[in-house]
């Protein structure tokens, strides 16, 4: 691939983020300096961020950040890049107030992080089940000063005979075979963050289960879930008992979080 082409695959901004890595000049420097000579091995660095950039890997993987409900978080490819759609999860999860926190197949930490920001007396447990995943995420409650119990294992495994007042998860929802998967970011991600058998909920069904054994008396359920997935996961609350099921838009007006409670 030529320089110019691998440039010209790139948006502005990218290019400005890119560059600003390969410098390591913010990138309001990198705009307010265009006359400043790029030394060698930034040229070098940037060439080789904008080539495979072209060829598609996420931004986000390239810089090896992502910023989620303010904070700054590390990834790499192995967690789901955290998406904006998520902070939904995050505020309705922070209106309810909860002293305890479970938060299921963490990734890079970034729903249980941005709870332990706002909720700073919470207990706040997190899982996931990939180890390297779970490094990602440890690295991060380090750089944040956050204090989140972090614990390798599937689901609830790593809590039995531990309640909470709030059980989040941002699950793999993807069907096998969408076609979305073989599109942008998501190809390069982590299929185990996505996708989640045949009809896509089969990692919510198995949350579903065991969340009412694991929440204290008044203690709710969050869930994030893919399109057209709302009437299913509030049918899968209804069977376990929970009560107050109510679903929730994302900014794209798309039922995107689903949540019930235990009787008090
Ligand atoms: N929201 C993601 C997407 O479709 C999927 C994330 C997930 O499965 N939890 O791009």
């Amino acid at each position: 691939m030529k320089v110019g082409e691998a440039l010209r695959a790139l948006e502005a901004r990218e290019a400005r983020l890119l560059l600003a890595r390969a410098t390591g000049f913010s990138e309001a420097s990198v705009l307010a300096h265009p006359e400043r000579e790029l030394p060698a091995e930034a040229e070098t660095a940037f060439l080789e961020f904008a080539e495979r950039r072209a060829r598609g890997e996420p931004i986000a993987y390239l810089l090896g950040e992502k910023e989620f409900y303010g904070l700054p978080l590390a990834v790499n490819p192995a967690v789901l890049i955290p998406r904006p759609e998520t902070e939904l999860l995050v505020e309705r999860a922070l209106a309810r107030n909860p002293s305890s926190i479970l938060d299921l197949g963490t990734g890079s930490g970034a729903v249980a992080l941005a709870l332990k920001r706002h909720l700073a007396s919470a207990r706040v447990v997190a899982v996931e089940r990939s180890a390297a995943a779970l490094a990602v995420a440890r690295r991060n409650a380090l750089k944040l000063g956050l204090e989140v119990d972090l614990r390798h294992g599937l689901w609830f495994a790593p809590v039995a005979g531990e309640r909470f007042d709030l059980v989040v998860s941002n699950p793999p929802y993807v069907a096998v075979g969408d076609p979305h998967l073989a599109q942008g970011d998501l190809r390069f991600e982590p299929q185990s963050a996505l996708v989640a058998g045949a009809d896509g909920l089969q990692a919510l069904r198995e949350i579903a289960a065991s969340a009412a054994e694991h929440l204290n008396p008044g203690g709710w359920l969050l869930l994030e879930h893919g399109v057209g997935q709302d009437d299913e996961v509030r049918k899968l609350l209804r069977e376990q008992g929970l009560e107050g099921i109510e679903s929730w838009p994302d900014l794209a007006g798309i039922a995107r979080v689903t949540g019930g409670g235990l009787k008090s």
